[in-house]
């Protein structure tokens, strides 16, 4: 038995035979052919109907909209132009794999330059030769393996494309060596509920060996006894059964509400989340509606949108955050790409304020929707770092017609002057994900500096507190956002702090409700208490679990 440590996504634990992601192929060399063109157009044939096949049954299996991408790639596979390109190359005396290689590049860089979704169609091109090369190499297509049974995914780390067709009845766990845990594998393991381990450095696991993926203590077990085997079961049939009980509202143990809200990115996400047990959405991140747009949206395009979102939320409480642009979530209509260090840059309310017009139809639009609909809408800004900005916006908001205006708090500035901020908003709400970015100066995106990221860390806990301190010195409530509210101790700890709402990924309720319930208002205010007296997050985590 071994144990590798890595960041648990969720609270799961799963256990299954590895199937490792093949790595890409090495490129064919142009050497000359040994073999007659006719030879090696036969095997061209046999590779590519052998991979259009593939393409084509592995979509029947998915469905959806997966099964449109996957028989489009088996298309460009036959594609008849190409083909001749192919075989104009074999009659100049290159080998198969070269020739595929070559014609296949070609074609995705034409592509490319149309640009658009032709352009991103390159991409899928690349693929499609990844795997008629493999055919005539007779070694196995790189990318998402299919062992033809379920399977623990090991992988550096998935790209967005592979995770789009990720076969959730096959995939038991996932586990990538690089990547933290706001990778892109880490939200769709967070969104979709997949029992996930990520970064877990350079270690190496064997194809088919039996492993625990034990997101809940960070680790996975290889070569792992019989009783670890039956513990987990026990564990995942334990959280199982949690998930299917019936949902309560958020509240501790003594019966102290603790709202437990959805972050969404899209009012598409609302049935899903309200089946879950969402009490209201304590995040919607506009900014996701519009990351592929040129232009910025009109107020009657917005309006729709948010008319669906509060809608379906009819008589429940709706935080939404205006456009949240830059850095890791530029908006090519709003995002200043010149800058060398975006996330230190004219981001959140800083872009919004150089471009006002764009906030003013935002809110104006927010407003409008909300005069039509039922639910309680808040509206909040991104990124605020100062006093003046909060004023700002709150004014705003306000003259243009919306009630409720609070701010987020993400930069460390924000969180020493919570007290004066919330004499001026109406709310504050913490985005843990940058908050920990900005105070620990470690790239929210950076593998390398993952061990930096954790809302655990008493630097972060300790500004938590003195935002909740300053939220209830003006009788105003603070909520978290961020992913730490995900994590069901420290939404324990989050409660003992003083936070009164969490807001998550609504496949994390469950867990956090699950775990609220077990600890009573002043146990949660001890369990803090030994958190944020340690002096590293690992210790913070541990102090937490010995208290609880
Ligand atoms: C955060 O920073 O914690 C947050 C909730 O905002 P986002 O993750 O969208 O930056
Ligand atoms: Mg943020």
């Amino acid at each position: 038995m071994a144990e590798i440590h890595g960041e648990g996504i969720g609270q799961g634990v799963a256990q299954g035979p590895v199937a490792l992601m093949s790595a890409p192929l090495e490129a064919p060399t142009d050497a000359p052919s040994t073999r007659t063109p006719d030879e090696e157009k036969q095997a061209v044939a046999a590779a590519v109907s052998a991979t259009a096949a593939e393409l084509n049954a592995r979509g029947e299996r998915a469905g959806g909209s997966a099964q449109d991408v996957l028989e489009a790639q088996a298309m460009m596979a036959e594609d008849p132009t190409l083909l001749e390109q192919v075989h104009e190359r074999i009659d100049q005396g290159a080998t198969a794999e070269y020739a595929v290689h070559v014609a296949f590049a070609a074609f995705a860089e034409q592509l490319k330059a149309l640009g658009g979704y032709l352009g991103e169609r390159a991409a899928d091109l690349a693929d499609v030769a990844q795997r008629v090369i493999a055919h005539l190499r007779g070694v196995q297509a790189p990318g998402v393996p299919d062992p033809g049974h379920p399977f623990v995914l090991v992988a550096a780390d998935l790209a967005p494309a592979d995770t789009a067709l990720l076969d959730l009845d096959q995939v038991l766990a996932v586990v990538t060596t690089d990547g933290g845990p706001t990778s892109h594998t880490a939200i769709l393991a967070r969104e979709k509920g997949i029992v996930a381990v990520v970064g877990t450095g350079e270690a190496s696991f064997t194809e088919g060996e039996t492993v625990i993926v034990d997101a809940a203590n960070d680790a996975v077990v290889t070569d792992p006894t019989d009783e670890q085997l039956a513990e987990a079961a026990e564990r995942a049939a334990a959280r199982a059964a949690a998930a299917a009980a019936p949902v309560t509202t958020g509240a501790l143990a003594d019966g102290t509400a603790v709202p437990l809200l959805a972050n969404l990115g899209s009012p598409d996400g609302a049935a899903e989340a309200l089946e879950l047990g969402a009490e209201g959405v304590g995040l919607f991140r506009t900014e996701f509606l519009f990351l592929s747009s040129d232009e910025a949206p009109s107020v009657e395009s917005q309006k729709e949108s948010y008319r669906r979102l509060l809608e379906a939320f009819a008589g429940k409480k709706v935080v939404v955050r205006v456009l949240d642009a830059g850095a890791d979530k530029p908006l090519p209509f709003l995002t200043d790409v010149e800058e060398e260090n975006p996330a230190l840059g004219r981001r959140g309310i800083r872009a919004l304020q150089h471009r006002e017009q764009i906030l003013r139809d935002q809110l104006t639009a927010l407003a409008q929707a909300d005069a039509e609909t039922d639910a309680d809408l808040w509206v909040m800004a991104p990124m605020v770092a100062t006093v003046d900005e909060t004023e700002y916006f709150t004014s705003l908001a306000k003259e243009l017609g919306l009630k409720t205006t609070g701010v987020m708090v993400e930069v460390p500035s924000s969180a020493l002057l919570a007290e004066e901020i919330l004499r001026h908003a109406d709310f504050a709400s913490i985005g843990t994900n940058d908050l920990v970015q900005y105070t620990m100066a470690a790239d929210r995106l950076l593998g390398s500096v993952a061990h930096l990221q954790s809302p655990w860390h008493p630097a972060a806990l300790r500004l938590i507190k003195m935002v909740a301190d300053g939220g209830a010195a003006n009788g105003k409530p603070v909520g978290v956002c961020g992913e730490a509210a995900a994590d069901p101790l420290l939404a324990v700890v989050l409660a003992g702090l003083g936070v009164q709402t969490l807001s998550m990924s609504p496949s994390a309720l469950a867990d956090v409700r699950a775990e609220l319930a077990r600890h009573t208002l002043e146990d949660a205010r001890r369990i803090a208490q030994a958190a944020l007296a340690a002096s590293n997050a690992d210790s913070a985590k541990s102090a937490a679990r010995a208290a609880a």
